[in-house]
């Protein structure tokens, strides 16, 4: 028996290979341990300064309500990027002080909805600077803001996820932040509150940080110099903390601790030289709930072709990452974890694409029809960009803790994919 079990994956003390029969196939599992650790891995690499630090949680990368609970249990705050978002995280419970709007193209109705959640709004060009003083005026509310600044950093990752270069369409051009600081200064109901930037995604090199910092730094000081009377309360250095997906990276990605060591004592020189105490904001996303998340997806076919191809119940729909951003994912047979991998293989979804590609040229233990394999570290930017393509309703999604599983999310059936469409009168 006991050897039985060993030839299963095991996920937050669960056989995984149980939690495929008991919930289906594809399947999200999330291990709430590993969520709390990798939130609090952050917590105690900033809280040994005396530098306030806040954690705002980027919840793009993972919107699950039971996940933002267990974060917001934690102390999170949270980056959003959408008024669902935002709703998401208050109904969470995340207080609306710890709430930052972000986006580079808001309406009026998602700037009333800032505005009356009485979160704090990071704005992304002059255009919607003046459009939320409109709105906070026709409102009679003050709205705390920051400025979406573009330093002009190369984090050196995959285009699609580099968002602080020149050339991206995030934020102000470092050139004309102080103007607009300028600006909102003196328009009705705005109070800047802080400078912000966000320079990318899976930074795995963080000199960049360091970088980034120097120059949100220096526009700080720039504020300070022009004497312009706000008071400044927070520098907030965005999200972006690589993770590492390939088993070679594991020990040598960065921690929250090597990024902690990168930016503090820039910050904290700076602060001292200006005679100021601000607070640090960050926003983690993938580096909270990457590594928190297995997707489990059965074999359907194994076929010996120009590759030998392993046909899996999960495509691009559920898990878009290797399609879009060329990500790679760790792989695991998952009822076969003892079995030698002896064979070449490439992982392949079901959706009707021939990109639909999950994983390349892997050595993996023989695969058969009616196996279990598990992509690992697909807990940020996987169930959160899925859709239905294929007419695929979406997956569900477990939450395992110390033995035990619970659903945080039921699997879509048909009716889900048609629920709100209309049939013109003139076709029934
Ligand atoms: C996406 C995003 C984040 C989170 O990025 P990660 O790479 O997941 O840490 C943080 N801040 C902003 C503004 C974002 O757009």
């Amino acid at each position: 028996m006991a050897k039985e079990a060993n030839k299963h994956l095991l996920f937050g003390g669960v056989d995984v290979v149980e939690l495929a029969e008991r919930y289906g196939t594809p399947l999200y599992v999330t291990d709430e341990n590993k969520l709390r650790n990798n939130f609090k891995g952050y917590k105690n690499a900033f809280e040994t300064t005396n530098i306030d630090t806040d954690i705002y949680y980027a919840v793009k990368a993972n919107g699950n309500q039971a996940l933002l609970k267990i974060l917001a249990s934690e102390g999170a705050g949270a980056d959003v990027f959408s008024a669902g978002e935002l709703e998401l995280t208050k109904l969470a419970g995340i207080p609306a002080e710890k709430i930052l709007f972000n986006g580079n193209s808001k309406s009026d109705d998602d700037l009333r909805t800032a505005v009356e959640s009485g979160v704090r709004v990071s704005v992304d060009s002059v255009d919607e600077l003046r459009a939320l003083s409109a709105v906070a005026t026709e409102l009679r509310r003050e709205v705390e803001i920051a400025i979406r600044v573009n330093p002009d950093v190369s984090p050196g990752v995959h285009a699609k996820i580099a968002t602080g270069l020149k050339e991206s369409k995030f934020g102000i051009p470092f050139h004309d932040v102080i103007p607009v600081c300028e600006e909102a200064e003196k328009l009705p109901n705005i109070l800047l509150a802080g400078l912000h930037c966000h320079i990318g995604s899976q930074i795995l090199d963080i000199s960049v940080f360091g970088e980034a910092t120097e120059k949100m730094m220096a526009l700080v000081e720039r504020v300070y110099e022009r004497g312009m009377k706000i008071k400044l309360k927070f520098v907030d250095l965005g999200g972006g903390l690589g993770i590492g997906y390939r088993q070679a990276e594991k020990a040598t990605a960065p921690t929250p601790k090597d990024l902690a060591e990168m930016i503090l004592p820039v910050f904290e020189k700076k602060m001292q030289e200006l005679g100021i105490s601000l607070k640090l904001v960050l926003e983690p996303g993938r580096s909270i709930v990457g590594a928190s998340t297995i997707l489990l997806s059965r074999v359907n076919a194994v076929k010996r072709a120009y590759k030998n191809f392993v046909a899996i119940d999960a495509g691009f729909n559920l898990l878009i990452r290797p399609v879009m951003y060329d990500a790679y994912h760790e792989v695991v047979v998952a009822n076969k974890v003892n079995e030698r991998a002896s064979e070449l293989y490439t992982v392949v979804g079901n959706v009707c694409e021939s990109g639909d590609i999950m994983a390349k040229d892997r050595m993996l233990p023989k695969v058969e029809r009616g196996d279990l394999v598990a992509i690992l570290d697909t807990g940020a930017y996987g169930f959160s960009m899925s859709s239905q393509y294929n007419g695929r309703p979406r997956c569900a999604e477990v939450l395992v803790c110390d033995g035990k599983a619970d659903l945080i999310r039921s699997r879509e059936s048909i009716e889900d994919l048609i629920r709100n469409q209309e049939i013109p009168a003139r076709f029934i």
